[in-house]
């Protein structure tokens, strides 16, 4: 199965608990802070992401949405 994700850099407080969730390791902090001063989620460039939504489960500010072909 084929997937992506899309993370709202705005609602995301840099917990981490997807990068953990995500058994592929797809997901890092960026580089550049949010306006709350946090690091959010980025999908790595060269993420393999299979749509599990472990990542989107996991976080608890409903920051990722997830999308399947
Ligand atoms: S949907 Fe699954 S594979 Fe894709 S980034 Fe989230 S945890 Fe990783
Ligand atoms: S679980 Fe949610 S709030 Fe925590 S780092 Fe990931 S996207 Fe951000």
């Amino acid at each position: 199965m084929k997937g992506t994700i899309k993370i709202n850099s705005e609602l995301c407080k840099e917990c981490l608990l997807c990068t953990v969730a995500c058994k592929k390791e797809n997901l890092q902090p960026a580089g550049e802070l949010n306006s709350k001063g946090f690091h959010p989620i980025i999908l790595k460039a060269d993420a393999d992401c299979n749509g599990c939504a472990l990542c989107a489960t996991i976080c608890p500010d409903i920051a990722i949405e997830v999308y399947r072909e």
